[in-house]
């Protein structure tokens, strides 16, 4: 201990730190490729490791070793983290690319072709990639899973992937349906109903040869659509995808329906059981299945906020959202004539929406509460792209719900980063979600510590991908 004090001195003393502002410095660097992040507190939350005073080693945008002490002499670039902490890239396992999140993104849930007509909508998000991509960046995500869109869901993959400024992108297709969304359909609809098992696995072939990172079921039920009459065509998927070595991720917000998903080898389930509390049985299942569950607890407040006029935005969401997007969500701003029923109907009786989403919430906290403490893996994600739920820094308000569910700040991060990163197979799952040698310089640098308190994970100094630094104020200038 003492060898190791004298040691520090020393190096402190021959200490040739990059000029610092408060912010990583754009100066020029030795090598072009390697890079010290120098005398931060390291934050794995994998294991809930916390090494302080610690150097992380860059080389080539992937880190190379994770020094439990100060190294200062150094042939490459390095930077001052003393007084910041380290994580790995944030991961929103939730997002759809298809959806603005503005008013208009939905119009089978609230029709405003009248004010906006849909085809304009998709233009303008086909347009606005990139800026979606920066913002998440901004907001210290580095991957994200869209869990269903239409057959361009690939390309926008393919774009990500190939931008350095953007999250690194998992992808599924069109949405396996036991219902269908016309208003949707322009050609490359995002949500598909199928009626038959063969249909099923004919689709699955069809996705199969774009190499979707999952296939999707939307487990659509009511009373119309009892949960049995779909299971065969789940089944069908999920066989057809396994057969292909795809992992099926499904939207079951019901107990029986997730359960059902469940029984016939869905390997993710994308939302929060929300209309019962989950029972051991349930529990055990999903342990012993070694299922993935995404809770989205922000979305459920999103819609029904939003059409009764009573939005919550954090101030991360105000300042790194879209400005038109947000600006849009105002309903009374729409001429009165041209309101679905929908949204008259939340003007009218306000606290009727706010009592929906405190029932849904009285079910799905103690609902994620309990999977978490029986070890369920949980992995952070917003839904984000709904209307009402900012591409980015949604996943502050996902944070806020789930603090309020009883999760520990490290339990959070843990779902926001390695848990996360399951979702991702093959290179990129094995490479994200942890600060390991070997593993992407995908991390955030933050001001304060988010173990003491989980709205420090928003207080981002630095935000780095692949091995890239953006101060956060820069990126999106
Ligand atoms: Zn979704």
């Amino acid at each position: 201990m003492r060898r190791a004090l004298l040691e520090l001195v020393a190096l402190l003393a021959t200490a040739n730190f990059t000029a610092l502002s408060g912010q990583v410095s754009p100066e020029p660097t030795i090598s072009g490729e390697h890079i010290a992040l120098v005398g931060g507190t390291v934050i794995n939350p994998a294991d809930g490791k916390i090494t302080r005073n610690a150097t992380v080693f860059i080389v080539n945008g992937r880190i190379t070793d994770i020094a439990a002490n100060m190294v200062m002499k150094f042939g490459g670039r390095s930077i001052n983290c003393v007084g910041k902490f380290i994580l790995p890239g944030y991961i929103d396992t939730h997002v759809h690319f298809f959806q603005s999140a503005d008013l208009f993104t939905r119009p089978d849930g609230a029709d405003f072709n009248s004010v906006r007509p849909y085809k304009d909508e998709v233009a303008w998000i086909k347009s606005h990639l990139d800026d979606v991509f920066a913002r998440y960046i901004r907001s210290g995500i580095t991957s994200v899973v869209d869990v269903g869109g239409p057959m361009w869901n690939f390309e926008v993959r393919k774009t990500a992937n190939a931008t350095a400024k953007a999250p690194r992108v998992a992808v599924a297709g069109p949405l396996i349906s036991s219902v269908s969304r016309e208003k949707l359909d322009l050609g490359d609809p995002p949500i598909v109903k199928i009626d038959t098992p063969h249909q099923a696995r004919e689709f699955v072939r069809k996705l199969a040869e774009q190499k979707p990172d999952l296939v999707k079921i939307w487990y659509i039920v009511d009373k119309d659509h009892p949960v049995d009459a779909f299971r065969p065509i789940a089944r069908a998927t999920i066989e057809e995808s396994h057969a292909h070595k795809i992992r099926v991720a499904v939207h079951a917000t019901e107990l029986e329906t997730a359960r059902a998903a469940v029984e016939e080898g869905a390997d993710v389930l994308v939302h929060s059981v929300i209309d019962k509390r989950v029972d051991d049985a349930f529990v055990k299942l999903l342990k012993d299945r070694h299922i993935i569950l995404c809770p989205t607890l922000v979305v459920f407040e999103r819609y029904g906020r939003t059409f009764s006029h009573q939005l919550n935005l954090t101030p991360e969401e105000e300042k790194w959202g879209n400005p038109e997007v947000i600006a849009s969500l105002d309903v009374t701003k729409i001429p009165q004539d041209k309101l679905p029923q929908r949204v008259k109907d939340a003007l009218t009786d306000p606290k009727a929406a706010l009592d929906r989403i405190k029932k849904t919430y009285d079910v799905a906290l103690p609902n994620l509460k309990k999977l978490e403490d029986a070890g369920v893996t949980i992995a952070a994600g917003t839904d984000a792209g709904n209307i009402g739920t900012i591409h980015g820094p949604a996943l502050f308000r996902e944070f806020q719900l789930m603090k309020e569910a009883g999760l520990t700040p490290m339990q959070i991060l843990q779902c926001a980063t390695a848990n996360a990163a399951k979702l991702f197979g093959g290179e990129t799952g094995a490479r994200i979600g942890k600060l390991e040698n070997g593993y992407f310089a995908d991390l955030v640098i933050l001001n304060s510590n988010p173990v003491d308190d989980i709205a420090h994970a928003s207080d981002i100094d630095t935000v780095m991908k692949n091995g890239v630094a953006y101060p956060a104020d820069s990126i999106l200038r």
